[in-house]
């Protein structure tokens, strides 16, 4: 299957070390450990993710939302953060780093995050794994014809949601993000709030069985955003022609379908820089993650294993120092510490379901008896977060609960 894909006639000399030949079958072995590593990073990365989002919602330990940590929060809050200084709604500092992390690792190592980091990635190579065994070699391919435009639909969708959360100043697209509805799973608001997103997930989930990655494919706004960078990456996946036998496992092992084979430097933006073609490859010194040769025909060679753990290391090392420095918030700040960065007035936009009418009372100095009073709330709820009894005492935090306490504060002064 063709892509969108191109390579510039580029043939990388050998680099140096005896290169030629099979591996031999230990270096096999160590091609499939370097295989499995990766996986289990992204699996480990999705286990998290999703455990923060968990405890988001369980409101014990108040874990920042789900927007707060996805980089792509960052594109969507950047006009607003620029041309006022303030973020878009669910938006932090966070998002922002977050966002910063990936641009210096896109630079350096392509879509690595996509390739190796995204959560929603890892949860479409797990649903490929199973689509893989239940239909072997005879899952259904979609036809070029088809496949060729639609992989343009994810350049749409980025334009289209920048540009739209930009003129709104909120996160316009949140009801229909996949990944936001995955980590509401465990919220009574799911199909309420994000039915939508329940469906772009389920479509891309099933997709990604019977066609590996499809929701990176054809509808990710965040990966097409990194393709576009990663043209000018350092590390690229580069072929040594001379070498090569022709044996086309690269193309079989390639999750977005890049004919390896056919270019001398994988310069597609689709490549998620995965490796799973350089661990695939088996002849020596033949399928490489490399730098551009010098002048002098140096290049640096590095293996996917060293490639994985330099992003990690990236990662690892550039959030812990935001959150050293206290720019890197992982929990959210309660509603009395909130408004004491505000001179000690509460903000009833701080007011969110998941803190209680307890907390609420004790930051605005408000009585509990009021609250009682006005949404029939007992005692025993009144330490529960709002969003759990909201329903069934038929109140809105958003509204009701922040227009109360607007007007109680007004009556106060
Ligand atoms: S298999 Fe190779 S070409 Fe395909 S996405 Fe992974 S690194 Fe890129
Ligand atoms: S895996 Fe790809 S690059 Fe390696 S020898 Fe086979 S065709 Fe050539």
């Amino acid at each position: 299957m063709s892509i969108p894909t191109s390579s510039a006639p580029e043939a990388p000399e050998p680099s140096g070390t005896a290169r030629s030949g099979r591996y031999e079958r230990s270096d096999r072995a160590k091609q499939g450990t370097s295989r499995i590593i990766r996986f289990a990073v992204l699996i480990a990365g999705l286990v998290v993710i999703t455990a923060l989002g968990l405890l988001h919602q369980a409101g014990g330990i108040k874990i920042v939302g789900v927007d707060a940590l996805c980089p792509f929060g960052g594109i969507e809050t950047l006009w607003t953060l620029v041309s006022s200084g303030v973020f878009v709604k669910q938006i932090a500092a966070s998002s922002v780093i977050l966002l910063a992390v990936v641009l210096v690792i896109a630079v350096v190592f392509r879509r690595s995050f996509c390739g190796s980091i995204c959560p929603l990635g890892a949860l479409q190579e797990l649903f490929g794994k199973v689509g893989k065994a239940v239909w072997r070699r005879k899952r259904p391919q979609v036809p070029v014809a088809i496949d060729k435009p639609a992989r343009y639909l994810k350049y749409v969708l980025l334009v289209v949601a920048a540009v739209w959360s930009w003129q709104a100043g909120a996160l316009v697209i949140r009801p229909y993000d996949p990944w936001v509805a995955w980590m509401h799973l465990s919220s009574a608001e799911v199909f309420a709030e994000f039915s939508i997103g329940l469906a772009v997930l389920g479509v891309s989930l099933v997709g990604s069985m019977v066609y590996e990655r499809f929701f990176c494919k054809y509808l990710c706004p965040m990966g097409g955003f990194l393709g576009a960078i990663s043209r000018f990456s350092i590390f690229k996946v580069r072929r040594n022609e001379p070498t090569c036998i022709d044996c086309g496992a690269c193309d079989k092992a390639c999750p977005v379908n890049i004919k390896v084979s056919q270019v001398a430097v994988v310069e597609s933006p689709e490549c998620i820089n995965c490796n799973e073609c350089v661990d695939a490859c088996p002849v020596k010194g033949t399928l490489e993650v490399s730098t551009k040769a010098s002048g002098s025909g140096k290049r640096t060679v590095l293996t996917p294993l060293q490639v994985l753990g330099s992003v990690v290391a990236i990662i690892a090392v550039l959030i812990a120092a935001a959150t050293a420095v206290g720019s890197f918030a992982w929990t959210l700040p309660s509603l009395a510490e909130s408004a004491s960065t505000n001179g000690g007035a509460v903000n009833v936009d701080d007011i969110r379901g998941s803190m209680s009418f307890e907390e609420v009372a004790t930051a605005t100095g408000i009585p509990g008896s009021a609250f009682r009073e006005r949404f029939k709330v007992t005692e025993a709820d009144m330490a529960v977060p709002m969003k759990d009894i909201a329903e069934t005492y038929g109140f809105d935090v958003q509204t009701d609960v922040r227009a109360f306490v607007s007007e109680q504060l007004a009556t106060a002064k």
